[in-house]
């Protein structure tokens, strides 16, 4: 039941309800008629077998019968017998053996095959002549097939009314559900889109479901303004430690200049001026992602030759790869020309290459393919270091998330792959990681070719 949507839910207790409803009326109307259809053939029975006992006569040595007796008006018939049961005139009904003994003023009812006989019989006395019996016998087959009618027809409109009812609640139950369909669409398009404008406007109305989804657009509002605050906080924070960290930084450079500082000063301000590198790092990574939240971040279209600045940027991190004895090893396919922000994708792979170094292993190796195929450029950079934890996979491109925090904390923020997720998707690309602890990791992005 539980799989069922709330649509089919309503259209089978509505189904169920009226046809349980139309059985039991028709149940009572069925056995309230074969009532009523026993009660009027007995009284017209009685009517007609006293209304006899007036119409015979002895006259002149012989039994007048009034020529009413032989009508089968009603279905009733009428026949008189002596007093041993000797016929003497009138009819039965065909098919009806006459053979009951006569019990006066007693209705029987008699059957005989399919049908039902009710048999009246009327001790009477005819003036000059003596006693006779006069026998009504109805036959229940006219009545009965009226009702064979009814209940027939009753048959064949049953499941017809059954579907009418299902067809008419499925109808009226997906209207009156609409809105809640489109509430569900909206909260659908909110998860799908992120985009936390969308609203379900139902309009005016004074149903739950109208309230419910006013109800859901206010807290749709509330929702929205606080995202926006906190992402305005965020953009305004990060741009006012610029400057300060990035004069914190001047100053150190500065300093470091002088050739007269005694090693303790100057291992300590080398020391500070680590701290405040990494600080306006992480300063210049939180702008971009609040600016790409606030879809300020701008992303400068030009056409960039990508094989020659993936070979710089490995060239640049042969450096830092050095220190560990780590050997890159590249595999870039000359002459990929893709539309793209060159300072973005500058960022994306430097990020991509300091992970592999700092996650790799002391004399392991890094290796960086490039290469193009149906259309898409194709990026990979594979290390053999730790690797990631099969449950820390899925969480290493949310913002601060660090799967390995005992090599991460001291120059590193967390938000490296967010910003390199966001620069990939923006250049309508998509990355995937792959890795298997103690082996190393894989990370792939796709982009289109001219995009
Ligand atoms: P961080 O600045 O901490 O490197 P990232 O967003 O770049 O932040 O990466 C998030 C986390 O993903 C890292 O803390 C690390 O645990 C894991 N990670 C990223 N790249 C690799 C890699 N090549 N090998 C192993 N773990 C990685």
């Amino acid at each position: 039941m539980k799989k069922i949507s709330l649509k089919m839910k309503l259209t089978l207790l509505y189904t169920l309800l009226m046809s349980g409803v139309v059985i039991i009326i028709l149940i009572l109307l069925f056995s309230l008629s074969s009532r009523q259809i026993l009660s009027s053939v007995q009284s017209r029975l009685r009517n007609r077998v006293y209304s006899a006992s007036d119409d015979i006569e002895y006259d002149s040595g012989r039994l007048d019968f009034d020529s009413d007796l032989d009508d089968t008006e009603w279905g009733i018939y009428l026949s008189v017998y002596q007093e041993d049961g000797t016929y003497l005139y009138g009819r039965t009904p065909t098919g009806f053996s006459n053979t009951m003994a006569f019990s006066d003023n007693a209705l029987r009812t008699f059957r005989q095959g399919n049908t039902t006989y009710y048999v009246l019989d009327l001790y009477t006395y005819v003036k000059d002549y003596g006693n006779v019996y006069i026998r009504g016998v109805a036959s229940g087959t006219d009545a009965e097939e009226d009702m064979i009618i009814i209940r027939n027809a009753a048959l064949i409109l049953m499941p017809l009314m059954v579907l009418l009812t299902a067809a008419l609640s499925y109808f009226m139950t997906r209207y009156t559900l609409r809105p809640v369909s489109r509430i569900t669409e909206t909260v659908r398009q909110i998860c799908r889109e992120k985009d936390l404008s969308k609203r379900v406007h139902l309009g005016e109305g004074k149903d739950e479901i109208y309230q419910l989804a006013r109800t859901f657009d206010d807290m749709l509002d509330q929702v929205e303004t606080g995202m926006k605050r906190e992402k305005q906080f965020t953009s305004d924070v990060s741009h006012e430690l610029r400057t300060p960290v990035s004069a914190m930084m001047l100053q150190c450079e500065e300093l470091l200049d002088d050739p007269d500082l005694d090693e303790k000063t100057r291992s300590g301000i080398t020391f500070l001026d680590q701290k405040v590198r990494y600080l306006a790092r992480m300063i210049s990574q939180l702008l971009m992602l609040s600016r790409a939240d606030q879809g300020r971040q701008k992303v400068q279209m030009e056409s960039v030759d990508f094989s020659e600045m993936t070979d710089m940027v490995v060239q640049e991190a042969q450096d830092m790869a050095q220190e560990r004895q780590i050997r890159i090893q590249a595999d870039i396919r000359p002459g990929i020309h893709i539309t793209g922000d060159e300072t973005l994708l500058i960022r994306m792979w430097m990020n991509l290459l300091e992970n592999a170094v700092r996650y790799g292993k002391d004399g392991g190796h890094v290796h960086v393919g490039l290469s193009e195929k149906d259309g898409f450029v194709i990026g990979t950079v594979e290390d053999d270091g730790i690797g990631i934890a099969p449950e820390d996979l899925p969480r290493i491109w949310e913002r601060f998330y660090q799967a390995d925090t005992s090599r991460s904390r001291s120059d590193s923020s967390g938000l490296g792959l967010s910003m390199v997720r966001w620069i990939i998707n923006a250049h309508h690309g998509t990355i995937q990681a792959e890795s298997a602890p103690g082996k190393g990791s894989r990370f792939t992005f796709k982009l289109p070719v001219g995009k």
